[in-house]
């Protein structure tokens, strides 16, 4: 919205500007600051983020040197116009630099006491080191000696001038190396002259030697472009803004808005600034700083700086820069007035900052200042801290915290001493944080055996699909070769909360020879291996990891006390639940996983998937009977023995969810999931079952789908087969009775959940059942059982026909996994094909597996909530796909009103957060 109407501001505004003379004129491109100040720092669309923030901090009263910016109107100007400028700039441009001059008390192309000034890019958002920026402009032939003089040091004047020619004969004129094999020409000059002269060191040639190399620069400017380099001070610096404007749209800006979701229509300002120097002695330098540890929050100076060097020398890495630290002893008086600077900026920006300066002979000026990245961690322990010294409060806070980061605090991590020693072998992509460390296996098979015989696992694989879950299960971490950081392993490791290291290229797997190798190590299957899915890095051997110290107080192995980082979570948390509306809940099966989740902060189950317990230990083989049964009789005698294992399942759910709402969803997926495909075990199933072999082969072949995520599944089963409705029912209410009337009771609330509903005629038939069978188990241990009964919202039809199926349904549940999955007609294990295809061409902004797609699911949701509500006012809404974890949709689903998110039980203390943002972020 915003956008789009400053667009339509900046376009109405020029063609009135461009036709007006100047006087009539009310708008302006230009904006001062200096001892005139015409911006501030909410003024970031117009002026970009540096040249808004210049103006608050020269407003302040920090020392800024004075200049200009042109403002991001000028730029969209400049690319609607073929690359022109709206009529009045030059005149604008004129008279700003006559301030400058007049503050500086020096003149633009004077040969006396000559201005420089810097012309640098500045976006709205930073886009650190993509566009242009020169320094030193202002200089020729003439004002160049004029600075000699007035400094009374020509070396410093002939090496501003050198930098200046490289720069704008690089940026403005285009002389670079010809490709990406050759050198900076440039540079390479550079390089001659000092190996003629046989001096080693930048800082070893004099003045003389300068101006030798200026002269080489300017003979190699005309030759590559057939141009001299201009004298002009004016046509200087136009082909600097003009080269600045032009650089938002090079490749490299290009390609970083469109991994960050920056519009193109956005633009740059351009700033030009008088020009201080950081090169001018021993009394002077140039750094950048955090007023914060960006890495872990702490409350600590953090920084590096470089002596006798200007800006690009930093950056460049030619001399290595000293930390901040160091200041304090070699430029005292520097350092004591930057502590001040420190100070007063997190004062006013309320927020840490990282800021660039420079000291000209020992006076310090202020460059740029932003918002500083950080890491989750130091995300939660500054905003935590600045609350404490009442520099914001918890509201400002809480939005400050991205939702994710949370989980920095949750993760396992690796001893900090076992890390350093360890050997790291190679590098991939940071796709599951954490630490895991484990023997190797290479399939899914392999991670089981391992797993079973006690040992830790690493699965790696050159990629997962969905037939590798169970081995992911069984796994610590995984790492796979290739694969971007939504791939299947990305994905699924982030929904079990596993360690993931995915697209390693450097690392090769070699499955024949059941190797990995990578950094010139050879690794066999069940040798240790280490992955840190929080930096991406590979380790070979074992490393010792350590659970959050956040786990451990949860767990009870630690006191809260003696954790700091548990304290930040904490206060994090506390203050999320004072401020969300929506409730959290958790996909859990088993009761440990409840425990967990209950830990976390989850206020009831969202989503109990009853399958999951089907596959541990015996269970299978009754199951499999169950599956195999070709009758109802048959069908029930093996359900008879299925019984107990679901009763005492739930009751050992009810029991750890203390009176918390559990909803329990009847059986759902395809049954061939739960028949073995592999031919030995068929034999081993034929004779346990005491079967013939061949009766097995030919039910699972009448079993076979070909399309099974669209077939016999869901409420489709419990039709056909309605004994197993009646079982799963009959497991729930006997289990709350038997809890209900322990010796020590606990209250139950169970609410039973019908699967891939899609008419209503569905509901009723599977309602029946259930109403049925809790009558009898109510009536039998003559107790009252609190219980809803409601469906899957999951398929189109179920969404489009809400109204019909709410006058049954006592609550919607959205299975947005597979509501995303029929709504776009697309299968989430088979889109790996076209994903990355889709993801260039910008048709996904984000994985509609991932983050809910609002325009399309979003719009079927909306629908079912307001059509449902229609024939139940107190319908009870809530989700349970994979996106009830992902912080967009938690907002997506506070706005649409929904009761409850329930997502995976390490995502818990993340959709609180995200909950309490959402709710925040509508009060604005
Ligand atoms: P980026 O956005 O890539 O950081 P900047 O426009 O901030 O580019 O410029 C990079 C560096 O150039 C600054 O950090 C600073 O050291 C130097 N610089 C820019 N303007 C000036 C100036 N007016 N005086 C001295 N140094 C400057
Ligand atoms: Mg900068
Ligand atoms: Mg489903």
């Amino acid at each position: 919205m915003k956008q789009s109407a400053m667009k339509a501001k900046a376009a109405t505004s020029s063609t009135k500007t461009s036709t007006t003379s100047k006087a009539s004129r009310s708008h302006t491109y230009v904006y001062n600051f200096g001892r005139q100040t015409d911006g501030n720092a909410s003024m970031r669309e117009l002026l970009g983020g540096k040249g808004a923030n210049l103006a608050e901090m020269a407003a302040i009263g920090l020392p800024v040197p004075p200049g200009f910016t042109i403002s991001t109107e000028v730029c969209t100007y400049f690319y609607a116009h073929d690359r022109s400028y709206p009529r009045a700039l030059a005149g604008d441009v004129k008279t700003a630099i006559g301030l400058v001059e007049a503050q500086m008390k020096k003149t633009f192309g004077g040969k006396d006491n000559p201005l420089l000034v810097s012309v640098r890019s500045g976006a709205r958002d930073s886009m650190p080191g993509m566009m242009d920026t020169i320094l030193n402009l202002g200089l020729n032939d003439v004002t160049v000696e004029g600075l000699a003089n007035i400094s009374g040091n020509p070396r410093f004047a002939w090496d501003c001038y050198r930098r200046f020619i490289q720069m704008y004969g690089d940026v403005v004129m285009g002389v670079q190396a010809a490709d990406e094999e050759s050198h900076d020409p440039f540079h390479e000059l550079l390089d001659a002259l000092k190996k003629s002269l046989g001096k080693a060191q930048d800082s070893d040639l004099n003045a003389a030697d300068l101006q030798a190399l200026v002269a080489q620069y300017k003979e190699l400017i005309r030759k590559r472009t057939g141009k001299a380099f201009p004298q002009d001070v004016y046509e200087q610096l136009w082909g600097a803004i003009g080269a600045v404007f032009g650089s938002w749209k090079n490749e490299r800006a290009i390609l970083y808005r469109q991994q960050y979701g920056i519009p193109a229509e956005w633009g740059t300002a351009v700033n030009v600034q008088a020009m201080v120097f950081g090169n001018a002695g021993d009394d002077s330098a140039t750094g950048v700083a955090f007023t914060r540890d960006p890495a872990n929050g702490e409350k600590s100076f953090y920084g590096e700086y470089l002596v006798n060097a200007q800006g690009e020398d930093v950056v460049a890495g030619v001399r290595t820069p000293k930390p901040i630290a160091a200041m304090e002893k070699e430029l005292p008086e520097s350092f004591a007035a930057l502590e001040k600077v420190r100070t007063k900026l997190e004062k006013h920006f309320k927020d840490m900052q990282d800021f660039e300066f420079t000291i000209e002979k020992g006076r310090l000026f202020m460059l740029q200042t932003r918002n500083g990245k950080r890491t989750g961690l130091a995300a939660i322990r500054i905003a935590v801290e600045m609350v404490k010294e009442k520099l914001m409060d918890q509201r400002t806070a809480l939005l400050k915290i991205p939702a994710e980061s949370v989980d920095s605090l949750l993760v396992p991590i690796f001893d900090t001493k076992s890390q350093k020693e360890a050997q790291m072998i190679g590098k991939g992509l940071p796709a599951g944080p954490g630490a895991a460390t484990g023997r190797i296996a290479f399939t899914a098979a392999a991670a089981e055996i391992e797993s079973r015989k006690g040992n830790k696992v690493v699965l790696c694989r050159t990629e997962t699909s969905p037939d590798d879950l169970k081995g992911m299960l069984y796994s610590q971490g995984i790492l796979t070769t290739r694969g971007g950081v939504s791939s299947h392993a990305a994905l699924v490791a982030r929904q079990l909360g596993k360690v993931c290291v995915c697209g390693a290229g450097e690392v090769t797997i070699n499955y024949e020879k059941r190797t990995l190798s990578a950094g010139g190590v050879v690794l066999q299957e069940g040798d240790y291996i280490s992955i840190n899915g929080t930096t991406g890095a590979i380790y070979k051997g074992l490393i010792e990891s350590a659970d959050s110290e956040v786990k451990r107080v949860l767990e009870g192995s630690m006191k809260p006390e003696k954790s700091y980082t548990y304290e930040l979570f904490q206060t994090v948390m506390e203050w999320s639940d004072k401020y969300r509306r929506l409730r959290i809940r958790t996909n859990a099966d088993t009761p440990a996983m409840a425990e967990t989740a209950v830990a976390y902060g989850a206020e009831g189950i969202g989503l109990c998937r009853t399958e999951h317990m089907f596959f541990e230990g015996d269970r299978i083989d009754y199951m499999r009977q169950m599956i195999l049964a070709v009758d109802q009789v048959q069908r029930q005698e093996a359900l008879k023995k299925l019984l107990p294992f679901q009763r005492k399942d739930f009751v050992g759910l009810f029991k750890a969810m203390a009176g918390r709402p559990v909803t329990i969803r009847l059986l759902d997926p395809p049954l061939h999931e739960f028949l073995p495909q592999d031919d030995a075990v068929r034999r081993q199933l034929a004779d346990k079952l005491g079967l013939p072999l061949e009766f097995v082969i030919e039910r699972i072949k009448a079993l076979h789908e070909e399309n099974p995520m669209l077939g016999c599944r869901g409420c489709r089963l419990g039709i056909l087969y309605p004994e197993i409705t009646e079982m799963q029912v009959r497991a729930v209410f006997e289990a709350a009775a038997a809890v209900m009337t322990a010796k020590n009771p606990v209250p139950v609330n169970p609410e039973i959940m019908i699967p891939l509903v899609g008419f209503k005629q569905e509901l009723a038939d599977q309602l029946a059942i259930v109403h049925r069978v809790a009558k009898e188990v109510m009536a039998k241990n003559s107790i009252e059982i609190d219980y809803i009964v409601g469906t899957m919202v999951e398929v189109p039809r179920a969404a489009i026909t809400a109204e019909e199926i709410a006058v049954q349904a006592q609550f919607f549940s959205f299975g947005t996994n597979d509501l995303t999955q029929t709504t776009l007609g697309l299968s989430r294990d088979d889109m790996g094909l076209f994903y990355d295809e889709y993801q260039r061409k910008e048709i996904y902004n984000k994985n509609p597996f991932a983050s809910l797609d609002q325009t399309g699911v979003g719009k079927l949701m909306q629908f079912a909530v307001e059509n449902g509500r229609k024939s139940r006012p107190d319908l009870k809404l809530g989700i349970c796909g994979e996106h009830a974890g992902d912080p967009d949709s938690i907002e997506f689903c506070h706005r649409l009103g929904l009761h409850y998110v329930s997502c995976s039980p390490p995502r818990v203390p993340i959709a609180r957060l995200a909950a309490a943002q959402a709710a925040l972020r509508e009060k604005k």
